[in-house]
């Protein structure tokens, strides 16, 4: 299959259907090259939790939050901690999207039709000072229907214009190399790939079945990061963060492979941060398993104690929730990829949340009747689920019997059960007063002062060995792999940048394959990556829409 149009998009999901949805509202021809079939259409934002960072939303505001802009930069200087030469651009993006997440994004997205869920959620809290890393205040605005929802008017205007003959979505089509002439990028090459009726996220095959070249003025790379490629992530593991993980767990499908950030630096594209990662530490093996791995996070409330393998807690102020890179570095510097949480059946209902659309059917089926159930007694059912199947739960009657568990689960690390023990009941002993010195208990004080919390998040402080608030529940925790921050260079423009610093003519990208511009820097406040593909993948359509 040979052809030609405008632009082309390689990658159909939300940074690429973003970019395409601009091209063609532009009155322009777009072709969607995608290399997985028509079931994965969406990528990655299909299984998102949808969750946004907005900064003073009404949303806030009605939740009793006093944000700004100010704020926010103020937190996103102390997170993403810019200090090289190659953050030129990314501190420009970064700026740049603040100032949308401040302004139109919202309106942006309520136009098209997306709604959000009142209560804003209160993601990577920090615990350090005013200008260290963390969110001073609840942003995560959860897309109501989560990612399915948030993908819904995008797919709607590719479809429009697949109807209207200005987008041509060709699935099963890999691109493997990007055609230059005299200079500038003209198309890309690739291979048609054998049909395949692999559900949406399991592997596909890569058998070919035939070659293709397309043409364009201009080519959007939207190809996704590399947290479905292990081999990628530990070549790339930074070296701040210690030896990469033995083992991990991965939280995204396989289609993100990486794979096109090579082309594209093959043909002249700078590739910036590749060190720049964000994996999360709070993973369990899904037990019902789609890609190869399949590991789904936990979005923690406060209050679970986070002990390392040998039983030791982790130090202030690494509480779940809190500063996820910290605790990475902090777990691998234990020689163990695994760490847990001990809590009680207490907190497990109140506090446990798990990422992904397929995991929140109340959210993303829009469904009241269900979402009343999250203020009721008992976990949500994808919770409970995992308590019951999940190879990475322990439920018991008393402290002993947990602790046999966790060793079963884990014979090859020396689980100390004085230490378990002396941890737990030190922490309980602190709950005899309404003061303390246990900086958790007081952060958890701190948390239930926010309504949104106190209402769904968090539950009431009270003994972990309290026989009324269990059973007891050990979680083994496993290093999840997910986003990329690091990639293709960009400029605001979306136009793809090489190693003398000027654009590569004809060449864009977008979304986490161009590190949604850097704009993260080391680190992010989350919610900010379905809004990185959202603003990166709007700027690079609008560019190359001329
Ligand atoms: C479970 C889960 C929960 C998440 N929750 C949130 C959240 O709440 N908030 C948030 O901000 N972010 C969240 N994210 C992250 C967010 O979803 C992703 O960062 C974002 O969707 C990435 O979109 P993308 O378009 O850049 O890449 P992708 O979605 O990875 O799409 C890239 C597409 O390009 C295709 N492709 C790759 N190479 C080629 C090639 N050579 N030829 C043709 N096609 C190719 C791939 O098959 C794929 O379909 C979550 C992610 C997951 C997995």
């Amino acid at each position: 299959m040979n052809g030609s149009s405008d632009a082309i998009v390689i990658g159909a999901g939300l940074a690429g259907l973003v970019a395409a949805a601009e091209v063609a509202d532009a009155g322009k021809r777009v072709t969607i090259l995608e290399q997985e079939p028509e079931a994965n259409l969406g990528g990655q934002a299909w299984w998102s939790f949808g969750g946004l960072f907005l900064v003073d939303s009404p949303e806030q505001r009605r939740m009793g939050i006093r944000d700004s802009l100010d704020l926010a930069r103020q937190d996103w200087a102390g997170t993403a901690g810019f200090d090289r030469e190659e953050d030129l651009w990314p501190r420009r993006w970064a700026e740049a999207y603040l100032d949308f997440a401040a302004g139109e994004k919202r309106a942006w997205l309520r136009e098209r039709g997306v709604r959000f869920f009142p209560v804003v959620g209160w993601a990577e809290r920090g615990g350090y000072i005013a200008t260290g890393h963390g969110n001073s205040v609840p942003r995560f605005h959860i897309v109501w229907g989560t990612g399915p929802a948030l993908l819904e008017p995008f797919l709607r205007a590719v479809r429009t214009g697949v109807e209207q003959g200005r987008v041509t979505l060709a699935f099963r089509h890999r691109v493997d190399e990007l055609v230059v002439e005299a200079g500038a990028v003209v198309g890309v090459r690739g291979t048609v790939l054998r049909e395949d009726g692999a559900a949406r996220g399991e592997p596909s095959s890569r058998e070919p079945a035939g070659e293709f070249e397309f043409r364009a003025g201009a080519v959007i790379v939207a190809s996704g990061g590399i947290g479905g490629n292990p081999d990628l992530v530990r070549q790339n593991w930074p070296e701040r963060l210690g030896t990469p993980p033995r083992r991990m767990l991965t939280g995204v499908p396989a289609h993100v492979d990486g794979r096109m950030l090579g082309i594209a630096e093959r043909t002249g594209a700078r590739l910036i941060n590749t060190d720049r990662m964000w994996h999360y530490v709070e993973g369990i093996r899904n037990h019902s398993p789609v890609w190869p791995a399949h590991g789904i996070r936990i979005l923690p409330g406060p209050s679970s104690v986070w002990l390392d393998a040998t039983g030791k807690r982790l130090p202030v102020p690494l509480f779940p929730g809190f500063d996820t890179l910290g605790t990475l570095e902090h777990i691998l510097g234990t020689g163990h990829d695994h760490s847990w949480f001990v809590l009680t059946q207490r907190i497990i209902e109140k506090e446990f949340a798990l990422s992904g659309s397929e995991q929140n059917p109340d959210l993303t089926g829009k469904s009241l009747r269900l979402l009343a159930r999250r203020v009721l007694p008992g976990a949500p059912g994808p919770v409970e689920a995992f308590k019951e199947h999940g190879e990475d739960f322990v439920v018991a009657k008393d402290l002993d019997e947990l602790i046999e568990g966790m060793r079963r689960l884990s014979p090859e690390a020396a689980l100390d059960a004085g230490r378990v023990r002396g941890e737990i009941e030190a922490r309980d002993r602190e709950l005899a007063n309404r003061f303390g010195k246990d900086a958790q208990l007081t952060a958890i004080s701190g948390a239930r002062r926010y309504r949104g919390d106190r209402l769904i998040r968090v539950a009431s402080p009270h003994r972990i060995l309290d026989p009324k608030a269990g059973p007891l529940i050990a979680v083994k925790l496993h290093i999840l792999t997910r986003k990329t921050l690091g990639g293709i260079e960009t400029d605001l423009s979306g136009r793809a940048i090489g190693p003398d610093g000027r654009p590569v003519p004809g060449l864009y990208a977008a979304g986490e394959a161009s590190g949604f511009g850097g704009m993260h820097g080391y680190r992010s406040l989350e919610g900010t990556f379905l809004g990185g593909c959202l603003f990166t993948g709007r700027q690079a359509g609008r560019a190359a829409a001329g």
